[in-house]
């Protein structure tokens, strides 16, 4: 019985530990998975950026993840991201799955190496989840993105669409007829593993939206 008891001590030990740890667990050489505190040196990277002098969401309320991914060039790269803690754990088995299928994300990096301009990062195809701001119009309501409870994935082959408005601009190409066509690259829609993830851990997909279509979006 005290074994069985510790046996499930050491894996809930083992489940949760890489969430409380300020130290980023590295088990492969290209620096591999963790989710941890955000480090200070990421803090302050994030200064003025991604945590704006309005920001009012802790960084006690953030995590800072890595993970691995397969890239456009079928070679795999070392990701890093910023989430809210609510998430940080559905993210990590979501990126888990995505690696051992070999699905393609272009690029995982912060939003923070392109001034936090969102569209800068769309441009570049990266996927990215945090970026403090308030909703459109508001002083005080948080976005989802603001709150690092919405993520992007390959935003440019997965715009952002609303009547003429496509985001990024460059994605116009990839936002017309998205239905039936095949040859978008890394492409989201209902069959695809990406979507089908994040649907199973609760998200909720912008392809979805009647108003508008933001393909590249999940949120919880
Ligand atoms: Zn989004």
């Amino acid at each position: 019985m005290l074994y069985l008891r510790l046996c499930a001590f050491a894996f809930i030990f083992c489940m949760f530990s890489p969430m409380i740890g300020n130290t980023i667990k590295d088990n492969s050489p290209l620096g591999g998975w963790g989710g941890t505190a955000i480090p200070d040196s990421i803090w302050s990277l994030m200064q003025g950026k991604s945590v704006p002098k309005t920001c009012t969401v802790s960084r006690n309320e953030l995590r800072y993840l890595k993970v691995l991914h397969y890239g456009k060039d079928g070679k795999v790269h070392q990701g890093e991201l910023i989430c809210n803690k609510a998430i940080a754990q559905d993210l990590l088995e979501i990126f888990r799955e995505l690696y051992k299928a070999k699905y393609k994300i272009e690029r995982i990096s912060l939003i923070d190496n392109y001034g936090a301009d969102d569209t800068r990062s769309m441009e570049a195809n990266n996927t990215s989840c945090f970026n403090f701001r308030f909703m459109t119009g508001s002083t005080t309501r948080i976005s989802k993105h603001g709150m690092g409870l919405a993520i992007d994935i390959n935003p440019l082959y997965n715009p952002y669409v609303k009547g003429n408005k496509i985001d990024p601009p460059s994605g116009a190409r990839y936002a017309k007829n998205r239905d039936t066509r095949k040859d978008i690259p890394m492409k989201i829609d209902r069959n695809d593993l990406c979507y089908k993830l994040f649907i199973k851990h609760g998200f909720k997909w912008g392809g979805a939206w009647k108003s508008s279509k933001d393909y590249q979006h999940f949120e919880k």
